[in-house]
């Protein structure tokens, strides 16, 4: 008998198909986002995921609980599959990230959409999302109390995912996770456990485009996340 988590990968696999099919501009059957979503929901049992991403979305509204709201154009709030077994998380979007609401889309975004290519997934296979969901002015560090805002919407957002890898990038995420003030050099190249969930800590992409022979120590951590990543997602 197919086990439940056998049976969430192959509805999700059957929801990315649809979606590839309908992005390619395949018709004739049902790929509408809702149906997707529904569909995707099948596997996981009502007492899996109780809350969705879209009942989380709905819940930040638009969302004045600090005073980054002041300063944004957008909420950033996630983006990728709702299934996915591997989440990346960064610190907070940027100017480009503010501008179109959607995490990651900047030039260190694009350089996360190579990892995330070298690790042979894509961006629709995995889920991206930041620390806080507003756009810290000038790009500075989020706050404490920003962060103690914004986090519990992350981490009801991977309770509706239940991923089995996060990827926290950069020193806020990991030590956002693991609750220590350590820095991302000492932190990263192994896992640890954040609720059920396995985590892995590795240089962001940002600092990368600033320290590009940092790059040999991201693909170290990615080798490690790749060695025990589950191959048929
Ligand atoms: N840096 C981040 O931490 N997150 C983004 O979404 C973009 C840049």
């Amino acid at each position: 008998m197919a086990s439940r988590s056998q049976i969430v990968k192959t509805i999700d696999a059957l929801k990315h198909t649809l979606q590839d099919l309908a992005d390619k501009g395949h018709r004739g059957f049902d790929c509408h986002s809702d149906s997707l979503d529904k569909l995707a929901g099948w596997g996981a049992g009502s007492q899996l995921r109780f809350e969705t991403l879209k009942d989380i979305r709905l819940d930040l509204g638009d969302c004045q609980r600090c005073r980054l709201a002041q300063h944004r154009e957008s909420i950033v709030f996630g983006s990728g599959s709702p299934t996915a077994k591997l989440v990346f998380v960064g610190e907070g979007p940027g100017f480009e990230e503010d501008r179109q609401a959607e995490p990651f889309v900047g030039p260190a975004g694009q350089l996360l959409t190579k990892i995330i290519a070298a690790i042979k997934l894509t961006r629709k296979q995995v889920y991206i999302c930041n620390i806080v969901k507003c756009r810290p002015p000038g790009n500075r560090n989020p706050e404490t109390g920003e962060i103690d805002t914004c986090f519990p919407f992350l981490e009801r957002q991977i309770s509706a995912i239940q991923p089995d890898y996060i990827c926290a990038l950069g020193a806020i995420a990991a030590q956002t996770f693991l609750n220590t003030t350590e820095p991302i050099s000492k932190l990263r190249g192994r896992f640890y456990q954040y609720k059920k969930i396995k985590v892995i800590a590795t240089y962001h992409p940002a600092y990368l485009l600033r320290n590009p022979e940092k790059k040999r120590n991201v693909w170290e951590d990615m080798k490690i996340l790749m060695k025990e990543y589950p191959d048929e997602v």
